[in-house]
């Protein structure tokens, strides 16, 4: 068993990567990626602690990116973390962020909810170069008792209808896509029926058209919130475009949810055999650069 879709402490997770590392031993993963947004600040750790431990570690990121007024998320795999044309991208995705962040706060204080700027960074956990998003200001909103829950922090204030919620910066999928290549690393659309709701099938096989001529490789066709039709259409949807699967938990740690790693809600299951043809997939692009 795999799980090819983690946040660490390096984003909004809770773990750090080498606690990662130790969690996946103790799961008895045979391979997990560590997948940040916006960020490959954990990974130098992250394959360090992987070889000492036997697991095979994969590096990887999260990208949210901008798809017609809404948003998609990319994740890349095996990707080259010092690469620079990739640092760049991540390092303006993250300038916009913070610009975001200061907004967010503002929208809060207008609110009457007077949250401080320090209240949001004390929960990074003491890692400097945390990327802060919405999750640490629904956690500081937990602890600082202006919401009970962290559903209820999205539902009032940040979720994208809601109350302090600022949109930020996203690239296009085909720089984005295109980035992640020249840094060696195999791109998969994350969770495209994640979410509950309505299952939009042909929406989605038009969105899984243009990201395939954009130089999509591959799809999550596991996920932790997939029920077994949401399975099954992924599975079908990536038959029929020629995409590799993959999938993962997207575990942000054992306290913000139920999800576990590697079991997602418990059911979850990533076969190993998925891993090779990603990580030959990931060679090719890096034979092309
Ligand atoms: P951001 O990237 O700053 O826009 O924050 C998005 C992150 O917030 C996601 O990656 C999730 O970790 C988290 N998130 C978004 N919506 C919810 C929700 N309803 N409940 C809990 N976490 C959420
Ligand atoms: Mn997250
Ligand atoms: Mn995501
Ligand atoms: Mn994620």
């Amino acid at each position: 068993m795999i799980d090819l879709h983690t946040h660490s402490t390096a984003s909004d997770g809770r773990l750090s990567p080498s606690e990662l590392i130790e969690a996946s031993c103790r799961a008895g993963l045979e391979a997990v990626a560590l997948t940040d947004h916006d960020t490959v600040s954990g990974l130098a750790e992250f394959m360090a602690a992987g070889r000492h431990r036997g697991v095979t570690a994969v590096p990887g990121v999260e990208i949210a990116c901008s798809w017609y007024g809404l948003s998609l998320h990319l994740v890349g795999l095996f990707v080259d973390y010092e690469n620079v044309v990739l640092l760049e991208l991540l390092s303006s995705i993250r300038r916009h962020r913070e610009e975001r962040n200061r907004q967010i706060l503002r929208n809060l204080q207008k609110l009457g909810i007077p949250l401080t700027d320090a209240a949001v960074q004390a929960e990074s956990q003491g890692c400097e170069s945390t990327v802060i998003g919405r999750l640490h200001f629904a956690r500081a909103l937990v602890n600082g008792g202006y919401c009970l829950d962290l559903q209820q922090a999205f539902s009032r204030y940040l979720g994208s209808q809601a109350a302090a919620y600022v949109r930020r910066f996203l690239p296009l999928p085909g720089p984005a896509i295109e980035t992640m290549h020249r840094a060696g690393g195999v791109v998969v659309l994350a969770h495209p029926l994640g979410g509950g709701g309505r299952i939009q099938r042909g929406r989605l096989r038009q969105k899984m058209q243009r990201l395939v001529s954009l130089g999509l490789d591959a799809v999550e066709v596991r996920y932790s919130d997939y029920d077994q039709p949401r399975q099954q259409i992924a599975s079908e949807l990536a038959d029929e475009f020629g995409l590799l699967p993959s999938g993962g938990s997207d575990f942000h740690g054992e306290h913000s949810s139920s999800i576990r790693l590697g079991r997602g809600y418990g059911n979850l299951v990533v076969p190993g055999e998925w891993l090779a043809p990603l990580r030959e997939r990931a060679l090719f692009h890096t034979s092309l650069n």
